[in-house]
């Protein structure tokens, strides 16, 4: 096992560890360790909400989860030598559930993890329209499959990955990070859920920051909800053992920050608390490529080489989506959200077929790998998207034939009381 240079005790708050991790982006927030290039190195990370969520039949501890102090952090680890303009180049070795191969306890990632819809009132989700109040699933880790007692008759690979890495932005970047991102939410204050989440003070953890430093992180620190281009919350599946990614380095050591680690997740994390939500341990090896920005004229986002392992699944129902809602018969220009909404709720509304809740479906979007794809963006007016949903996780036959849908009673996902 690498050395771990981020440690986490999964009985304690991200706040009360021996080094606390950082739920903002800021460049003031202090590394937790140094590595070297060439440094091979594991990296502990709490779930994502800092184990707000339990495992229960109660989706109220989602609809009441506390935003305002996540994602929960590990880091930020920097790397000596590592310089604004170089490529950073990390490899993710391994990663899984806490202490693999198995550990049982109470914090998400102890041999369960979790999906949450939430409620529109609090975050919301893509299809939150249609499904605005907050449901849960949990799901049960065997080896590399989960299964969900309030999913039943489903059982998948997972396609671990973490939901959210990246490297502190500059002080300049993240000023033009929060003047656009005010800008978008003036458009519309008053939205629910919001535009965006401009700086908040509330709930802020910056490392050992303190005093007066931990007060210009609360004020300025960027949320850490969205994907920008220092990586971030990209919440891309096929991030997963093997791959190697490079982030353009924007302030010396790099300082590169992450968790939300996910046991599965579908193309789209739809349900926005959406991947199978686990805290693990990821392990690293990490380079450099210096002047790398310019060399590939990477500056605005990171590079993927995506790993190659991934769950074998080969036979798929599709479901498309074009860009139109049939509802009030309006179309919408080209637009690939609009078109994916479709193609997911047109899975939504075939799975309920088969005896599950709308509900239920959606949890079951987000987490199952599920292949999303951008068909089609030039046959105007209509995009086209769609949505792989492989045949082979579900223990009935959910292809389409003559003798009709096989209907069962599903039970039903954690709802609120
Ligand atoms: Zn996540």
């Amino acid at each position: 096992m690498p050395q771990v240079v981020f440690s986490v005790d999964q009985n304690k708050s991200m706040r009360d560890q021996a080094v606390p991790g950082q739920n903002r982006w800021h460049p003031d927030i202090p590394p937790a360790a140094w590595v070297r290039p060439g440094d091979e190195f594991r990296v502990e990370c709490r779930e994502w909400t800092d184990a707000q969520i339990g495992n229960n039949d109660s989706a109220n501890d989602i609809r009441d989860v506390d935003l305002d102090g996540c994602h929960m952090l590990s880091g930020p680890i920097g790397v000596e030598g590592a310089e604004p303009g170089d490529l950073l180049i990390v490899d993710i070795l391994d990663l899984g559930p806490c202490q693999a191969p198995q550990e049982y306890g109470e914090a998400p990632g102890q041999g369960w993890g979790y999906t949450g819809v939430f409620a529109k009132a609090n975050g919301g989700g893509f299809l939150t329209d249609h499904f605005p109040d907050a449901y849960k699933a949990i799901w049960d880790f065997r080896g590399q499959e989960a299964t969900s007692r309030h999913i039943p008759g489903v059982r998948f690979t997972g396609i671990t990955h973490p939901g959210l890495f990246g490297v502190a932005p500059s002080a300049e970047l993240l000023a033009r990070w929060n003047e656009r991102e005010r800008a978008l939410i003036a458009t519309d204050p008053d939205r629910v859920p919001p535009l965006a989440l401009p700086p908040l003070e509330a709930s802020v953890l910056g490392g050992t920051a303190s005093g007066d430093r931990l007060a210009v992180i609360a004020r300025d620190g960027a949320r850490t909800v969205p994907p920008r281009e220092n990586g971030g919350n990209h919440d891309i599946k096929n991030f997963t053992r093997g791959s190697r990614v490079f982030y353009p380095v924007h302030v010396p050591g790099a300082l590169l920050s992450g968790g939300d680690l996910h046991f599965s997740q579908g193309d789209g994390e739809i349900t926005f608390c959406g991947a199978i939500e686990m805290g693990g341990f990821i392990d690293f090896h990490v380079d450099l490529i210096k002047g790398g920005m310019e060399t590939y004229g990477v500056t605005t986002n990171p590079v993927l080489i995506p790993g190659r392992v991934e769950p074998r699944y080969d036979e798929f129902v599709t479901f498309i989506g074009i860009s139109v809602e049939h509802e009030s018969n309006t179309n919408y220009y080209n637009d690939a959200t609009v078109a994916y909404r479709n193609a997911c709720l047109n899975a939504v509304e075939y799975l309920k077929k088969f005896g599950y809740s709308g509900e239920q479906a959606y949890l079951l979007l987000g987490t199952a790998p599920i292949e999303g794809r951008v068909s089609g963006v030039v046959d105007i007016p209509n995009a086209c998207c769609s949505l792989y949903l492989p045949t082979a996780i579900f223990d009935f036959d959910i292809r389409p034939a003559a003798s009709g849908p096989v209907r069962a009673d599903r039970g039903s996902c954690a709802l609120t009381s």
